[in-house]
């Protein structure tokens, strides 16, 4: 078998088609139910084997740390260490998912690069036993591992396959500033009054294969906290609703928002009015895009 040195990776990001908290567990975590959906928004990963020990990290942002505090580095010196690999690798990070966003981008990278190691350096694990060294890592990157279309209960990391999203195009927008997962999850345990989705009929929309009731059932119990703090996400999703989606909601933790379009030249011209239309213009959308769902599990 031809042995490689470089390997090149997509990390592809996630939404929440739906997102219920159900209760807080002794261990501090939040125990929920949400249905994650792989999108064709990714960052790009390149690994490449080095003679010297050691992780170099670098990355297109910055403001992103480039040590054992990255997510991309952690998985990396996760497998590394166990199998105690004594060369090194060089990790170069193109980041296009937005961060802190509700996209899982740092998660995303963890996944492509405990995958990738495991090719780079023949180590023969399964897709079951990089989901387990994934845990460590973070709740969501064992589904960042799979990916697809999934129900994930427990702190995110009991996986449940769903069956595949049908076509369509979701214009996906991420205001410009961001939003702490562990402070919304703080600001969620003193909020009153929360209305929790209902999160069956996604579900039921998704055994069916249809979009509407798909879109129907979307909800994100998390949107009350973010929303009510930044109110323009919920500008978002009115303007999405206006422009023809058949429905928008915030993903994760937000701030980011997507709209549902059946119709792809209806997403793309909702996202230009987005892009260039009254909200911009005050700068409070830092991007916009109209991407696809992604359904097989190819890097
Ligand atoms: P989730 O949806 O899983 O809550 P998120 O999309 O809200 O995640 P991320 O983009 O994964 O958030 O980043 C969260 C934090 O993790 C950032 O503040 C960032 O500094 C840190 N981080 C560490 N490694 C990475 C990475 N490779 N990419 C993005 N952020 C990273």
């Amino acid at each position: 078998m031809l042995q490689t040195d470089k390997l090149e990776l997509k990390a592809p990001g996630k939404i929440n088609l739906g997102l219920d908290v159900l209760g807080k567990r002794e261990d501090g975590y939040h125990e929920i139910k949400t249905i994650m959906q792989t999108v064709w928004l990714c960052d790009d990963i390149i690994l490449r084997k080095t003679a010297h020990p050691g992780i170099e990290l670098q990355s297109n942002l910055d403001y992103l740390p480039d040590n054992e505090t990255n997510l991309a580095y952690k998985a990396a010196a996760l497998l590394m260490e166990e199998f105690k690999i004594k060369t090194g690798v060089d990790i170069k990070l193109y980041k296009h998912i937005p961060v802190a966003a509700g996209m899982a981008g740092g998660s995303a990278d963890a996944a492509a690069v405990l995958f990738g190691i495991n090719k780079l350096f023949s180590l023969g694990l399964s897709y079951g036993d990089l989901t387990k060294r994934a845990e460590v890592l973070g709740a969501d990157v064992p589904y960042c591992v799979l990916r697809g279309t999934y129900l994930c209960t427990g702190k995110g990391e009991v996986m449940e396959r769903l069956p595949y999203m049908p076509h369509c195009s979701l214009v996906i927008v991420k205001p410009a500033f961001s939003v702490a997962t562990k402070k919304v999850f703080e600001q969620y345990d003193y909020a009153k009054d929360i209305v929790h989705p209902d999160l069956s009929r996604l579900i039921g929309g998704l055994e069916k294969g249809d979009l509407k009731e798909i879109a129907a059932g979307m909800g994100n119990v998390l949107e009350q906290v973010t929303a009510k703090h930044h109110p323009v996400i919920t500008r978002l999703k009115e303007s999405l609703i206006r422009l023809g989606a058949l429905n928008a909601i915030m993903s994760g933790s937000g701030p980011t928002v997507f709209g549902i379009f059946d119709d792809d030249a209806k997403a793309r011209r909702a996202a230009k009015r987005l892009h260039f239309g009254g909200l911009n213009s005050d700068r409070k959308v830092y991007c916009v895009g109209v991407h696809h769902v992604r359904r097989n599990n190819g890097v």
